[in-house]
């Protein structure tokens, strides 16, 4: 069993000893395969993808990433950000698994994660006016709502619609295929919400919700939203899942700059979107579950400064560690 494991860049590679730690401890038999990617892959090879790492990623069980990004290529032609989108659709994940919990809430967005704005076609016409457009196919939209369905089937049944079919077409035929596949699932509560009004929704009361599906970018926007209600960005993993086995696992939160270099970042996130690569990739339920209680018991005792405590992210893992070895 092999896993591609990219640091990325700022606190990407603070935080993610303390994946391969807990890898060491809990599938021993799993050989990391580390590779560039992001700023650090243009750094050394000029391209955020480079070839063998992509390589890497399509040979390998399972992609654990950690965040990409540098503001020294904010302004550049070539920046990190173009290397998560290339990847993302090499490995075909279009289903990008958010979940968010704490004490009263225990939700899981699921984002379509290759069609919309992010991927639609782009540019500057002669006027200086600048354009972005969202593009969705119908059969885009139909894998993920489906994915979303069966995720629903096992938990709660209950399944919330995000669009804005008020005013974009895309929606309008975003609610049409939901509707569609909708027949396939009569065990499953269906109702859709406007996108402004989830979002209102989220920061009131999250925990009416139990799985949402969103479209590329109101997806992306409403994970960030769910993380800070319910702990904050540290704290929410994600994994991407495509029709085949294995996957891409990372944190939601990017490469965090402001705090890059001090050693204090959470590895929660990390640590749990390492949780859901055991449990999704590899099917090793009880192991995802341990790392997963270690993390909630060293969250509630050993806390990093973003979630009120002064514990640097060696002493987070060291308790990770410990609580895995109890
Ligand atoms: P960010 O998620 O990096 O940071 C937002 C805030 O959350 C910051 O104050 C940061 O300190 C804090 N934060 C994030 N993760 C944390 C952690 N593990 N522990 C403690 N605090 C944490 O978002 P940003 O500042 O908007 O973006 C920074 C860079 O990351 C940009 O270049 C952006 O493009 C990139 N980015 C990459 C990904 C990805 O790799 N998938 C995702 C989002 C952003």
């Amino acid at each position: 069993m092999k896993v591609a494991l990219l640091p990325g860049d700022g606190i990407g590679p603070e935080i993610t000893p303390a994946a391969v730690r807990a890898l060491a401890e809990l599938a021993p038999d799993i050989e990391l395969v580390e590779a560039p990617f992001g700023a650090a892959g243009i750094r050394g090879f000029g391209t955020p993808l480079p070839d063998e790492t992509l390589r890497a990623c399509k040979e390998a069980d399972a992609v654990l990433k950690g965040p990409i990004g540098d503001p020294e290529f904010d302004a550049a032609d070539v920046r990190p950000e173009q290397g998560v989108f290339v990847l993302r659709s090499e490995l075909g994940v279009y289903a990008n698994l958010r979940p968010a919990r704490d004490a009263g809430t225990d939700l899981l967005i699921v984002r379509e994660l290759l069609g919309g704005i992010y991927y639609g076609a782009r540019g500057v016409r002669d006027d200086g006016t600048v354009y972005d457009t969202c593009e969705y196919r119908p059969d885009q939209v139909e894998r993920v709502v489906r994915r979303s369905f069966e995720l629903a089937r096992r938990r709660s049944c209950k399944l919330t619609s995000i669009d804005k079919a008020n005013v974009l077409e895309t929606s309008r035929m975003w609610r049409r295929v939901v509707r569609e596949v909708a027949v396939d699932y009569p065990d499953v509560e269906l109702q859709d919400m406007l996108i402004d009004n989830a979002a209102m929704q989220l920061a009131r009361a999250a925990n009416q919700f139990d799985v949402l599906v969103a479209d590329n970018m109101f997806g992306d926007i409403l994970s960030d939203l769910a993380a800070a209600v319910t702990g904050g960005l540290g704290l929410a993993p994600s994994a991407s899942l495509g029709d085949g086995p294995g996957g891409l696992f990372e944190p939601v939160h990017g490469s965090a700059p402001d705090i890059a270099g001090r050693g204090c970042a959470n590895p929660s996130a990390m640590l749990r979107s390492t949780a859901m690569m055991l449990d999704l990739a590899f099917d090793r339920h009880d192991e995802a579950r341990a790392l997963e209680d270690a993390v909630d018991r060293t969250i509630a005792g050993t806390p990093t400064p973003d979630i009120g405590g002064s514990a640097s992210t060696t002493e987070f893992a060291d308790a990770v560690l410990a609580a895995l070895a109890r």
